[in-house]
């Protein structure tokens, strides 16, 4: 298979990444390049370009993404709230062509993003 993404080798335990919850489906790692305190990525196992090539069969892998990053949050003592956001294509302002839940987290966050 051509070009394997970033979070594919991390999955595949290439390439080291702070990990802090998997299972069969999903892995949460710490983000290389923190936009807050706390800032975890929540990937599924299976590969998944982006949302917009999830499959309506998707919904609760999905769904387990979500669940997955609300029990990191608790892990991680996120008591005041956090962010969780999904970036899609390159309007998005997605860079790795690897679907990714982010969990941000550990300050009050601005709204609206840029
Ligand atoms: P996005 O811009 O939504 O595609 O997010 C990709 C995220 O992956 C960025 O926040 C990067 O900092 C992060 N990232 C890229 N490479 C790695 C890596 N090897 N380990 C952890 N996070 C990474």
């Amino acid at each position: 298979m051509a070009g394997k993404t970033i979070f594919k080798r991390i999955i595949d335990k290439e390439i080291p990444a702070r990990i802090v919850f998997e299972d069969d489906r999903c892995l949460a790692f710490h983000d290389v390049n923190p936009q807050a305190p706390t800032h975890v990525l929540v990937i599924p196992r299976k590969e998944i370009p982006s949302l917009a090539d999830a499959a309506d069969d998707d919904s609760a892998l999905l769904g387990h993404l979500l669940t997955t990053a609300r029990q990191v949050a608790q892990t991680l003592g996120l008591a005041n709230g956090y962010r969780i956001v999904v970036n899609c294509g390159p309007d998005g302002g997605q860079s790795v062509d690897h679907l990714h839940v982010h969990l941000l987290g550990g300050r009050a966050l601005a709204w609206p993003p840029g």
